[in-house]
């Protein structure tokens, strides 16, 4: 089978992004009648505030939780005394981060 016609059997097969692959018939059906007999919602006495985050989908994850996720890079932590960092100063000014990283003696440019 040639490479193309290969190709476009396999793209064939490959669902659109975000497209939803599993579907509901039935009472759970998206608008069926008794679907919110039989499916868990929210609950039914809530005193306070609807937050966005309580129900929905989980918070974001920060990049110091994901870096240590997938690279076990710990960046919270200091490794010497396990106490947690926290950010005490930005320097975004290039001309600033040059100078410092020259008097430290470590290269300047990537
Ligand atoms: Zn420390």
């Amino acid at each position: 089978m040639p490479g193309l016609e290969f190709m476009r059997r396999l793209a064939a097969l490959v669902p659109r992004p975000r497209l939803r692959l599993t579907r509901f018939h039935g009472v759970l059906a998206p608008n069926a009648g008794l679907r919110a007999a039989v499916v868990r919602g929210p609950p039914l006495n809530t005193s306070a505030p609807e937050d966005e985050h309580a129900h929905g989908a989980p918070a974001r994850m920060g990049w110091a939780r994901l870096r240590r996720r997938v690279f076990d890079i710990d960046l919270e932590h200091c490794p010497q005394c396990g106490g947690e960092f926290k950010i005490i100063a930005a320097i975004e000014e290039p001309a600033v981060i040059v100078r410092i990283l020259t008097h430290l003696g470590l290269p300047a440019r990537a």
